[in-house]
Parts: C-alpha cells; structure tokens; sequence
C-alpha cells in the first residue's frame, strides 16, 4: 500500500516528490549537524577537562616532591632553636635535685648558697655569654637604682652586696616575677629559666613545697658576644654552605628590621625569597629564623620532568583539539559540499531535460508533418537548434568538471601566445558583448612572451570569467579584459564593475558548487562550477588566481601565468600553434 499522497500519482501511488525527498534530507542534516557541534563541544570539554585534571595532578606530584624534600630542612631548623634554648640552660643543668630547704638555710646565715649552687653559678661566670650574674632574694623589697641586690664575684668567688647594676638585670626579674606569680601555685619544680628576650636570662628558684620564690638568678646576655659571635657560628655550624645544606637561614630583628647573622653570610638576604620562619620557644620574642630553600638535585629533576611533562601534554593536548577541530572543519565542508552537489543535481536534471523535452515536442510536430508553414517551420528550426546549444553547453561543463577533477592527464600544455588566444576570442565575442549593453575595454601589451598553457584549458578559463563579469553586472555594464607580462609572469585580468562580492563570500566561490546567496546571483542560472574548474585549470597549468572585489563596485579576477624560457624546441612547438585553433566558446545562450 502506497504510505505517501503526495504529488507524482503513477499506477495509483503516491510517489515521494524530488522536494520532499530534498525536504526530509535536510532536515536528517540539520539534525546531524547539531549533533556534531555538540559532540564538538562535548569533545573540546573532555580534553580541556582531562588536561587541567593531569596539570593539576603533576603539579600535585611536585608539590609533594617538593614538601618532602624540605620537611627535614625544616625540621633541622626547628631542631637549631632547641638547641640554642638548651645553651643557656647548660650551666644549671642538674638544678632539680637542689635541697631548697638547705638552700635557704644557709643561705640565711650569710647570703650565700650551698656549694652544689656555688659551683654551678662559678661556671656560669665563665661563660662568655652570660655577662654578670645577680641575686636578687625574694625577701628584698624591690629592684632598681638605690636598692641592693647580691652580684656573683668571680675573684672573691662569692655573692656580694652591690647597688650599681644595669636596668637589664631589674626588668629581667621583674618579667621572671610577674611569670611565677601566675604558676607559682601549682609549680612542681624547684627552678624556671625565663628570657626577657635577648636581654637577660632568670632562673627563678622555687620551694614547691611551700609555693614560694625563694630568689631570681638574673643573667644579663652579653650582646655583643651574643649577636657576633656565638649565634653566627651556631648558624653556620649547623647548616654549612647553603648549597650542601639545601637552606639559606637568617636570623632577623623584626622589631628593628635588620638581619643579625646569617648560615651564608655570602648570600644576601632578599624577604621575597623567604619560604619558612620559624620562632625561637620562650626565648628571644623578637628575633626570628628566616629560611629560603635551595633547589636540591631531587628538586631540579622534579621541576625538569615537570616542565617536560607540560611540554609533552601541551603538544598533545594541541594536536588533539587541532585533529578533532580539523576533522570537524571537514566534515562541515564535506556536507556543505554534498548539500550543494546535491542541489546541483537537481539544477542539472531538471536543465538536461528540459531543452530535450522542448526538443522532442518540436521533433515530434516536424514529423507528424503537421507543419507546412514557412514561418513555424522556421520557429521550430530555431527551438531546437538553441535547445541543442543549451544542451551541448552544459554537456560541456559537466566535461569540463570531470577535466579538472581527472588532473594533469587531461591537460597539455604547450608554448603559446596568449595575446593571440586573447585577442582571437574577443574578436569572436565582441558583437555578442556589445548587443549585451557592455562597454569593452581591451588592452593587451606588445610583445607578451609565450607561456606553457592548454589551449582548452585557457579558453575555459578566459569565457569563464567574461561569462560572470557578463552575468553579474547590473545597471554599470563595463568589461575590461586586459594581458600585460614582466620577466617572470603574464598576468591576464578580467574586470567589471558589476554587483562585487563581500569577503566571506570570496572566500567560498572557488569551492565546488559554491553560489552566493544574493538576488542577482539568484536570478542567473548557473551551478557554481565555473570558477572551481578556472580555479583547478589555472593551477594544473602552473599558474594562480586571485580576486578583488568591492561590493556594489565591481571585481577583478587576476590570472598568473610564468613566462617561457624560450628555447629552440619550444619555438618550434610555438610555431605550430595556430592561434585559430582555439575552440572560443560561445557566451550566446
Ligand atoms: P556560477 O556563476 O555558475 O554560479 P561560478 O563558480 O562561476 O558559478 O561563480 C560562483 C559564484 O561567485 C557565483 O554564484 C557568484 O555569486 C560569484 N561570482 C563569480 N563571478 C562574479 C563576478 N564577476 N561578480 C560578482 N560575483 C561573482
């Protein structure tokens, strides 16, 4: 059973008409098309997607690498601030087995400790970095200029009384006081060491057993010695060269801004460059340890496998999204070229059939015998010999698509003259033109050199041109047809000033089937063949095309060919060229 009711009824069926068919398959295109541009874009986020996520990955692995290569640097550093802490802490080592009670007693007999104290604080007094070192008993009614506290004599080797002592000494207590006077309640130990900074160390003696200070052990630190001495030779003890230790560390003042010592005092201090800092534990609040990493080998590998790695991705990540945009490209071409080839079909169809249908009305009323008269006859005649020109010119086209789709093996290039060629066509054409309303313009140059060109080939090229600058001419009819040659090249031009093209459109009108969509072109029978075979022949004879064109101006198709080296052969061959020989093709319908 017939499904469609559509036009066309043959033997009772409803045959599909060549527009449904049209209708239905642009319609499949339509729906395909949408689907690429999503598959497009569903591609183009995939790859985007899967690249950020492998970057992110790799500078993940570097970051990891990085991390454990620095977290034992960072660990050495911290490990430094202990061990300057424990410094200060050495001489007194051994404190906590101190008898308070024995402490006390004797020293209420005379102001003096017991002979383990004795023997701690005279090595104290020793050490360079501890400058004097003062007693101050909890009992006394305070710290300051006037007031009497007990300072260690080194030569007497014993604690006298002495009223002139450095305001360092009194704030270091005082600091030491107001501290225990928090803790003191539920301290368990018999001593505490507190800093005032870098000023002074306090060892606070304490009777647990009573919550109660007994007296402050206040040790002014010798800044000289300190800043100078000591902590420049702790810092490139422990670290060394920065390039072995993998650390450049400085010891920075930030209450004043200023760098005290440094692991490398060869490398300049730069706060950008700075990556870690760490403090010192309950001690010297205002200086720090600033640290910059330098690159290990296990570092410089790490950053150059990374860069290789992004090279590698960036490339590929390149030539995917360039593969699947070009393979996109195509296939949009490929299916504006099927649309128009099909398109063209239809147009060629319905041109090969109708001159032969008028053809064979007219043949069938010729020889019914029907006609008689003189007149009709004639009319009869003309129909079919124009019919026939019809047909054979666009049997001519289709041959000509076929040439230049087949190549060079249709082409045969000979040593020609083509101001001859030029000249013997506009002859042929120029009454046609002319009855066309057209102004011509022809100026060929003297002495154009000969060029290795296919006599067909050249005349398909040279009608072509004149054929549009013919049909796309409106109001301003002018032709201009023009040959000159330099050294190298003979440039042949052709130029109207007709309805010209926008650029997207010249972009498109050597593509196969390619018509632009305005109201002339639409009005003008054609196929969008013509210039993809100039376009194919010019360049199968070795030369180039090119067009200007300015839209309601005109355009200008310029066509290159490069000039002969004569030679003796070619001379010859020139010879027999016979510019006659040109099949010039007809522009009359
Ligand atoms: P056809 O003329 O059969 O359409 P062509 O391949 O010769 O096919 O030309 C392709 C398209 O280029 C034409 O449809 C027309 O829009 C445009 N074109 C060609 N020559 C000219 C011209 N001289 N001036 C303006 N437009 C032109």
């Amino acid at each position: 059973m017939c499904q469609n009711a559509d036009i066309g009824q043959k033997n009772g069926c409803a045959k599909p008409s060549f527009n449904t068919i049209q209708f239905k398959r642009q319609l499949i295109m339509k729906r395909y098309d949408s689907l690429r541009w999503i598959l497009l874009a569903a591609g183009v986020i995939a790859i985007l997607g899967l690249t950020s996520m492998n970057v992110y990955s790799l500078y993940e692995l570097h970051e990891s690498t990085i991390q454990v290569d620095r977290q034992p640097k960072k660990l050495q550093v911290a490990e430094f601030a202990d061990k300057v802490r424990y410094r200060f802490f050495k001489p007194f080592w051994g404190l906590s087995s101190t008898n308070m009670e024995r402490l006390k007693s004797r020293f209420s007999q005379d102001n003096q400790f017991t002979t383990a104290i004795h023997k701690r604080v005279k090595q104290a007094a020793t050490d360079s970095i501890f400058k004097d070192i003062y007693f101050i008993p909890s009992s006394l009614d305070g710290c300051g200029q006037g007031e009497s506290i007990l300072k260690y004599d080194p030569e007497k080797e014993k604690l006298v009384w002495n009223d002139s002592y450095p305001a360092a000494v009194c704030d270091g207590m005082g600091i030491a006081r107001t501290q225990m006077k928090a803790l003191v309640k539920d301290y368990k130990y018999n001593n505490k060491v507190i800093f005032d900074t870098n000023r002074s160390v306090t060892l606070a003696f304490i009777d647990p057993s009573e919550h109660t200070i007994f007296g402050y052990l206040t040790m002014p630190l010798d800044q000289e010695y300190l800043k100078n001495d000591f902590l420049p030779s702790a810092l490139n003890k422990h670290f060394g060269k920065s390039q072995q230790a993998g650390v450049n560390v400085w010891l920075r003042d930030w209450t004043n801004d200023n760098i005290i010592a440094s692991s490398d005092p060869g490398v300049p201090y730069d706060h950008d460059k700075i990556q870690f800092k760490q403090r010192f534990p309950d001690f010297f609040d205002n200086w720090k340890l600033e640290v910059s990493f330098t690159n290990t080998p296990t570092i410089e590998a790490s950053n150059s496998s990374l860069l290789k790695n992004l090279i590698v991705l960036g490339a590929a990540v390149l030539l995917l999204l360039g593969s699947l945009v070009f393979m996109f490209m195509s296939a949009q071409k490929e299916r504006a070229l099927a649309e128009r080839q099909a398109g063209f079909l239809a147009n060629v169809t319905h041109e090969l059939k109708t001159p032969l249908a008028v053809m064979q009305a007219a043949g069938e009323n010729l020889s019914d015998g029907r006609v008689k008269d003189q007149t009709r006859l004639k009319n009869y005649g003309t129909h079919i010999y124009n019919e026939a020109v019809r047909l054979r010119r666009m049997i001519e086209k289709l041959l000509d698509v076929a040439k230049a789709d087949a190549g060079q093996s249709l082409i045969e290039p000979q040593p020609v003259n083509l101001d001859q060629l030029v000249q013997s066509y506009i002859d042929e054409q120029k009454s046609y033109i002319k009855s066309r309303g057209f102004a011509l313009d022809v100026a060929i140059e003297n002495d154009i050199p000969k060029a290795m060109v296919d006599i067909d080939s050249f005349e398909t090229i040279l009608g072509n041109l004149v054929e549009n600058a013919l049909k796309y001419s409106n109001e301003e009819r002018y032709l201009g047809v023009s040959l000159e040659a330099d050294d190298d090249n003979i440039t042949l031009k052709v130029e109207d000033h007709g309805v010209g093209m926008p650029k997207k459109v010249i972009s498109h009108i050597f593509d196969k089937f390619y018509r632009a969509e305005d109201t002339l072109t639409a009005q003008t029978k054609g196929h969008g063949l013509g210039l993809s075979i100039v376009k194919s022949l010019v360049e199968l004879n070795g030369g180039s095309i090119r067009v200007s064109s300015e839209v309601g101006k005109g355009s200008i198709f310029t066509v290159t060919f490069p000039t002969l080296v004569n030679s003796p052969v070619e001379e010859s061959q020139a010879s027999a060229v016979d510019s006659s020989a040109m099949r010039s093709p007809s522009l009359t319908p």
